[in-house]
C-alpha cells in the first residue's frame, strides 16, 4: 500500500513523515524545505505501508518544478490514500488545497496537525463538525508530539479499502453546471478523475490545457454562455473566489477562536525583529553573537580589549603538567574561552591530541623511514587537521539550527526581500542561500522553489558564497593562526567578517546579474511567516548527528584519499625518485604549484612568497575536491616544512602557523586566501549539483568562469586594500563606474 502526504508548505509533512517512518529527513521552520519526494515505510498496520513525503503546495495548479512533482504524484501514481495535512492554526488557507484534493477520485484523510499549538493558543476546532462537512475522515494530530498518529493511520487504512469519487465545493449553480458538462465529456473519454480535470480545464490551468488540447475548444464554447459580473471571464479567479467563499461559509465555522483581537506573541516579537530599521542590525548582532560564542578566545571581552589583564595558569604558579590543570586550561588560561572554544580545547587537547600522539608514537616503531613518514604525515596529520575542527563546526550548526527551527531565518528572508526586492532579488531566493550556510548541495536543489529560471540560475551561482561547514576549518585555522602569530584581532571578529563578506559578495553578484545577463521579473514574495516556536531538542540533535556523521565519513573517505595522493606527489619527483621531506621542493606537487603560483601574485599568495609559497596555491586546488582538504593539505606538508614534530595542541592552527613562518605571508594575504577559497569554484560535489540544476551546459560553463573571476576580484580587493588602504578608492571608483555603466546601458535599452 502507498499513502501520500500532501499539504501546504510548512504544515508539518516532513515531521509526520519522520514520525511515521522513523527517518530523519530535514525539517525546517520555513516553507520549501522539501523539494523532492521522499519515501519510507510505516510498519504498525496489518500490512506495510509505503509513505511518500511530497513537497509543499498551496494549490494543485503548480508554478514551480517542485510543485509539479506533488501534483503529478497524486494524480498519476494512484496512491491508495492521500493524507492531506492541514495546519490547524491556519485552517482557512490550508483548506484551499483540501478542496482541490477532494475533487480527485482518491481516498482522502485530513490530518489536522499542530493540535498542540492550537491548544496553546486557546483556539479549538470542532473535528466532528468539520468531518461531517468535508465528507472524509478528519483526525486531530500533533506530528511533533506524536499524538493521534496511530489513529490517523488506522483511519487512512480503512479509507484506502474502498474507492472514493471526487466531490467539489463549487456549488454555485452556473459554474457547477459548466463543470458538470466538461466532466461528462471527459468521463466519456475515459479520463481518470474527470471532475478534477474538468475544474482545472475551466480554470484554464496551463498543464491541463496542454494535456487535454482536444477538449479545450469545447470548454471555450461552454464558457461563452457564461459571464460573471465581478470576474468577467477570468475563470481562475472566479473558481478561487468560489472556493474561499465556500470555505469561510461552511468549514471555518468549525474553528472556535478564543480571542481575535490580541496580538500573538509571534506578532509582538516580529514588531522588533522584522522592524524596518532594526531588522538588519539585529540580524548582524545575532550573527556576531553566534560567532562570538563559537570562536572567541576572550569571552564577553572579560579580558579587556587591548592587552589582557588576566594571569595565565602558569603565572598563578600552577603545574601545567597536572591533568586537572590541563582540563582547567581548556576553560581558562590567561583569558576566559567561549563555549565553542572550550569544547574544541577539550576535544583537541584531551582526546584528539593524545590519541593521535599515541598513534604516531606507535608508528615510529616501524622503523622504515618512508613508511613512518607516509602514515604519520600522509594519513594522521591530514586527518587530525580536519577532525580538530569538528566540535566548533557542530557548535556553529547548533546555533544555525536553532535560528532555523525557531522560525527566525524565515524573517531574515523577509527583511532582505524588503530591501533587495526592488533590485531584482526576491526573499524567496534567500531561503536556499541561507541553507547554503550548511551545505551548498541541498541549497542548490532547493532553488527549485523559484519560479523564474533566471533568478534560479543567479541564485545557484552565489550559493557557494554562503560559507558552508566544510569551509569552516579554513576560516578557523587561518583566523586562529593570525591571532597566534600576529596578535591582531580576535578569531571571532575575523570569522564573522568573512561570513559577512561572503554574504555581501553574493548580494552584489546577484544584483549585477539580475541587472545585466539574468534580467527578469521578480515574482512577488508571498510566503507567509511561520509562527515562532521553541526549537525541538530532538530535531536539533538529529540535525547535528547528521552533520557529524557526514563530516566523519568524508574525513575517512574523500579527504583521506586526497591527503594520501598529496603525500605521494609531494614525495616523488617527475622521474619517480622518492624524495626525503627536505627535498619536497623538487616534487611533482611543488613543480606544478610553482608553475601556477605567479598567477596569484595580485592576491598576495603568489610570487612574493618565499620558497614554500606554492603550498597555498596547491591547497586551494585540493579544495576543489573537498574544502576540508585545504587545511588537510597544510597538515600533510607541514612536517616537511618545519622538519620536526609539530606542537601537539590546536592541530589545524599550528599547521597554518608553520606556513606563515615558512613563507612570510602577510595578514592581508591570508585573509585574501580565505576570501579566495570562499568564493571560488566550490567542491566537486557542489559543482556536479550545479551542473544538474542549471538549465544548460552553456550556463554551467559561464558559472565556472563566474566563480573564478569573482574569487579573483574579491581576493585581489581584500589583499590590495588590506596592504595599501588607499587602494580602496580605486576599487570604489571602479565599482561606481561599472554601476553607472550598467544603469546607463539599461536606460538606453529601455528607451530602444
Ligand atoms: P513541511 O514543510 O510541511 O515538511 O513541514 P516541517 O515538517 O518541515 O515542519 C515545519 C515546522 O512546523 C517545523 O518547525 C516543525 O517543528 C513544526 N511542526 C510540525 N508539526 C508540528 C506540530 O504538530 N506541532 C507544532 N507545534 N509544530 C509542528
Ligand atoms: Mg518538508
Amino acid at each position: 500500500m502507498n499513502f501520500a502526504l500532501a499539504g501546504n508548505p510548512n504544515c508539518g509533512k516532513t515531521t509526520l513523515f519522520n514520525a511515521l517512518t522513523g527517518s530523519t529527513a530535514h525539517v525546517g521552520n520555513w516553507p520549501g524545505v522539501t523539494v523532492d519526494k521522499r519515501e519510507g515505510t510505516y510498519k504498525k498496520l496489518e500490512q506495510k505501508v509505503q509513505i511518500v513525503d511530497l513537497p509543499g503546495i498551496y494549490s494543485l495548479s503548480p508554478y514551480t518544478p517542485e510543485e509539479v512533482i506533488s501534483r503529478n504524484y497524486i494524480l498519476d501514481e494512484h496512491p491508495d490514500c492521500v493524507i492531506n495535512i492541514v495546519d490547524a492554526t491556519n485552517l482557512e488557507r490550508n483548506l484551499y488545497l483540501t478542496t482541490q484534493i477532494l475533487e480527485i477520485d482518491v481516498p482522502v484523510v485530513v490530518a489536522l496537525n499542530m493540535a498542540d499549538a492550537l491548544e496553546k493558543s486557546g483556539d479549538r476546532v470542532d473535528v466532528k463538525a468539520l468531518e461531517e462537512k468535508i465528507g472524509v475522515p478528519v483526525v486531530s494530530i500533533s506530528a511533533l508530539k506524536g499524538q493521534g498518529i496511530d489513529e490517523l493511520m488506522q483511519r487512512a487504512y480503512a479509507a484506502a479499502q474502498r474507492p472514493r469519487e471526487g466531490r467539489t465545493v463549487l456549488q454555485d449553480s452556473a459554474l457547477a453546471h459548466l463543470i458538470r458538462d466538461v466532466q461528462i465529456a471527459l468521463a466519456g473519454q475515459n479520463v481518470a478523475s474527470p471532475l478534477f480535470h474538468a475544474v482545472k480545464l475551466v480554470e484554464g490551468d496551463e498543464l491541463e490545457t496542454k494535456a487535454h488540447a482536444s477538449t479545450v475548444k469545447m470548454v471555450e464554447a461552454f464558457k461563452k454562455t457564461f459571464t460573471d459580473d465581478t470576474f468577467g471571464d477570468d475563470f481562475e479567479a472566479l473558481v478561487a473566489d468560489a472556493r474561499y467563499g465556500y470555505i469561510s461559509k461552511n468549514f471555518a465555522s468549525a474553528l472556535h477562536k478564543k480571542n481575535t483581537q490580541a496580538l500573538t506573541k509571534s506578532d509582538k516579537a516580529d514588531r522588533v525583529l522584522t522592524n524596518r530599521w532594526g531588522g538588519i542590525p539585529i540580524f548582524l548582532a545575532i550573527l556576531f553573537a553566534i560567532f562570538h560564542l563559537t570562536f572567541s578566545e576572550n569571552f564577553l571581552f572579560l579580558n579587556g580589549f587591548g592587552d589582557g589583564w588576566m594571569p595565565t595558569l602558569e603565572d598563578l604558579g600552577m603545574d601545567t603538567g597536572n591533568f586537572g590543570v590541563q582540563l582547567l586550561a581548556c576553560v581558562y588560561d590567561g583569558t576566559v574561552y567561549s563555549p565553542g572554544v572550550i569544547i574544541n580545547n577539550l576535544w583537541n587537547n584531551v582526546i584528539v591530541g593524545n590519541l593521535f600522539g599515541l598513534l604516531s608514537g606507535a608508528v615510529e616503531n616501524i622503523g622504515v623511514d618512508w613508511v613512518v613518514g607516509f602514515i604519520n604525515n600522509g594519513i594522521i596529520e591530514g586527518l587530525a587537521a580536519v577532525l580538530s575542527f569538528l566540535p566548533q563546526i557542530l557548535v556553529l550548526f547548533l546555533f544555525f539550527s536553532i535560528l532555523e527551527d525557531s522560525g527566525y531565518m524565515a524573517r531574515v528572508a523577509f527583511i532582505l526581500d524588503r530591501i533587495f526586492g526592488k533590485f531584482g532579488l526576491s526573499g524567496r531566493a534567500f531561503m536556499p542561500m541561507i541553507m547554503g550556510f550548511g551545505c551548498s548541495i541541498p541549497a542548490m536543489i532547493n532553488t527549485r522553489t523559484l519560479a523564474d529560471q533566471k533568478e534560479r540560475t543567479a541564485t545557484v551561482r552565489v550559493i557557494p558564497f554562503f560559507s558552508c561547514g566544510a569551509k569552516l576549518p579554513i576560516l578557523t585555522a587561518i583566523a586562529g593562526a593570525i591571532v597566534v602569530q600576529f596578535g591582531v584581532g580576535n578569531a571571532d571578529f575575523i570569522t564573522f567578517g568573512m561570513y559577512v563578506l561572503g554574504v555581501a559578495t553574493a548580494i552584489v553578484a546577484v544584483l549585477v546579474m539580475r541587472n545585466t545577463t539574468m534580467r527578469g521579473e521578480v515574482p512577488p514574495f508571498i510566503m507567509e511567516l511561520p509562527a515562532y516556536h521553541l526549537p525541538q531538542f530532538k530535531s536539533l540533535m538529529i540535525h547535528l548527528w547528521d552533520k557529524c556523521k557526514h563530516f566523519i565519513k568524508k574525513a575517512f573517505t574523500i579527504i583521506l584519499a586526497s591527503t594520501i595522493v598529496i603525500w605521494f606527489i609531494s614525495h616523488f619527483s617527475f622521474d619517480w625518485k622518492f624524495l626525503a621531506d627536505e627535498q619536497i621542493n623538487e616534487s611533482i606537487l611543488a613543480s606544478i604549484g610553482m608553475f601556477v603560483q605567479p598567477l596569484f601574485t595580485p592576491l598576495g599568495f603568489g610570487a612574493q612568497l618565499q620558497n614554500w609559497g606554492w603550498v597555498f596555491v596547491v591547497a586551494a586546488v585540493t579544495g576543489l575536491i573537498a574544502k576540508e582538504n585545504v587545511i588537510a593539505t597544510f597538515g600533510v606538508l607541514a612536517a616537511c616544512i618545519i622538519g620536526s614534530a609539530l606542537p601537539e595542541d590546536e592541530e589545524g592552527i599550528s599547521y597554518v602557523v608553520a606556513m606563515i613562518d615558512a613563507t612570510g605571508i602577510t595578514v592581508p594575504a591570508l585573509i585574501a586566501f580565505i576570501a579566495f577559497n570562499m568564493t571560488t569554484i566550490p567542491c566537486f560535489a557542489a559543482v556536479a549539483t550545479a551542473r544538474a540544476e542549471l538549465p544548460s551546459k552553456k550556463s554551467f560553463n559561464w558559472t565556472l568562469l563566474f566563480w573564478l573571476v569573482t574569487s579573483y576580484i574579491v581576493a585581489a580587493a581584500v589583499y590590495t586594500v588590506g596592504s595599501w588602504w588607499w587602494t580602496i578608492f580605486l576599487w570604489l571608483a571602479a565599482a561606481v563606474l561599472i554601476s553607472l555603466g550598467i544603469v546607463w546601458f539599461n536606460r538606453r535599452k529601455k528607451a530602444v
